[in-house]
């Protein structure tokens, strides 16, 4: 059974909002407050210390796990819960260094996201010395994979621009050269199809309060491809990644599955509200999902080139070269940003100068992308932007 786009209904969406950072924060589905609540009275409240058996929490970061894998084309068992996607990038990272202990290289792209690339300083730093994060430009990847390389990191969609990189030929150039591949999916779970069984990458991680609208703070995913498993051995040695957590054994000894990828105690309130987000995935096909999604970015594209000259394309105009956001640069883009916010259309703004849009066809659909397009061009028009409070830089942009 596959469901009609978009399913509006499912999600709590502030009447008078366009929401256009899905990308960033999901909105929040509308069953995740009552299963929360219902978590933390029935579960916590009343089972106490038992809820971690009767109400299987300890098996939840691999029950919700399997849940994202079938989004992610991989099969059940590959996929746990837990943490944050800055500490997922870091296991990911050591597992790979470890597994190719002859080479000292780590290749990513100035279009990954900043905390992918201080997490490998970080874990560097803890090395021998010898190892070198080398950053090239995306269209330069494919030209510096060499035998030196140990693991190709990669972001498949760029944060900024919504760049799609080819997942499928940068991994099999990656592996020709006796490389890992690791894949960064925070923008591509829930935005576009991702096939990561047919791809034969060696790890892949991403974060769930994206496209996936676990809420913030929602625990990161990990993939393993299954072959591999066993030769891991975690970095992040936990308890809970330990194949008998409850025996207490004095030394560390990793769990037989993908288990051994969790630290410690799962965030199981926090992933209660992504177990009852991802219900919204349930029938839906990720083929449709992108069909849906080039078809808004297209009509967004069109509409914004033909009644917002001040604002110049960032993101590639072929949408098979484009994740499922678009961008725009533009001066005054912050004052731009927060003047269209003040309107109801919600998106964000990426330093220096770019203007971004989530187009998330589970909750949106042509008539939201007119509308936000037609306040856009108003605030642009009437130089609403111009207005002393949206001059004013908060924190979190
Ligand atoms: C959003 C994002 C992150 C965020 O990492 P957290 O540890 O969850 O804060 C990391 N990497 C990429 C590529 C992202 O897009």
């Amino acid at each position: 059974m596959t469901v009609q786009l978009p399913r509006k209904e499912l999600f709590d969406i502030p009447a008078g909002v366009i929401y256009l950072d899905g990308n960033s924060l999901g909105p929040l589905p509308a069953t995740v407050s009552a299963h929360v609540t219902d978590v933390i009275e029935h579960q916590w409240g009343a089972q106490l210390i038992r809820a971690w058996n009767e109400s299987d929490w300890m098996g939840q970061p691999a029950r919700v796990g399997d849940r994202i894998a079938r989004l992610i084309g991989a099969p059940a068992g590959s996929v746990v819960m837990g943490d944050t996607l800055s500490i997922k990038v870091y296991q990911a990272l050591a597992a790979s260094l470890e597994l190719r202990p002859d080479r000292r290289i780590i290749l990513s792209d100035t279009g990954n996201f900043p905390t992918d690339l201080y997490m490998a300083e970080g874990l560097l730093r803890t090395l021998d010395g010898d190892h070198e994060l080398r950053v090239v430009d995306p269209e330069n990847v494919e030209h510096c994979i060499d035998e030196s390389v140990a693991v190709v990191m990669l972001t498949q969609v760029d944060y900024r621009s919504g760049r799609l990189h080819d997942m499928q030929r940068l991994t099999a150039l990656t592996q020709e050269a006796g490389a890992i591949s690791l894949w960064d999916l925070a923008h591509s779970a829930g935005a576009l199809p991702v096939e990561l069984t047919a791809t034969q990458c060696e790890f892949a991680v991403g974060c769930t309060y994206k496209y996936l609208n676990g809420g913030p703070g929602s625990p990161a995913f990990i993939y393993v491809r299954p072959d591999l498993i066993q030769r891991i051995q975690p970095a992040l040695s936990g308890w809970m990644g330990h194949d008998a957590p409850f025996a207490f054994e004095p030394d560390y000894r990793p769990a037989p599955s993908v288990q051994r990828m969790r630290v410690g105690t799962p965030p199981v309130i926090q992933m209660s509200a992504l177990e009852a987000a991802l219900d919204a995935w349930e029938g839906v096909d990720m083929q449709a999902i992108r069909a849906a999604s080039i078809a808004l970015s297209e009509r967004f594209i069109l509409e914004v080139d033909q009644r917002c000259p001040a604002l110049t394309l960032a993101s590639p105009r072929d949408p098979q070269s484009r994740g499922s956001q678009v961008s725009f640069t533009c001066q005054h883009g912050y004052a731009i940003m927060q003047a269209l916010i003040a309107q109801g259309v919600i998106g964000d703004f990426r330093a220096p100068n770019i203007i971004r849009f989530g187009i998330t066809p589970l909750y949106l659909d042509e008539t939201d992308i007119i509308s936000a397009v037609d306040i856009l061009q108003e605030v642009l028009d009437n130089e609403r932007w111009k207005q002393p409070q949206f001059q004013v830089k908060r924190e979190v942009t």
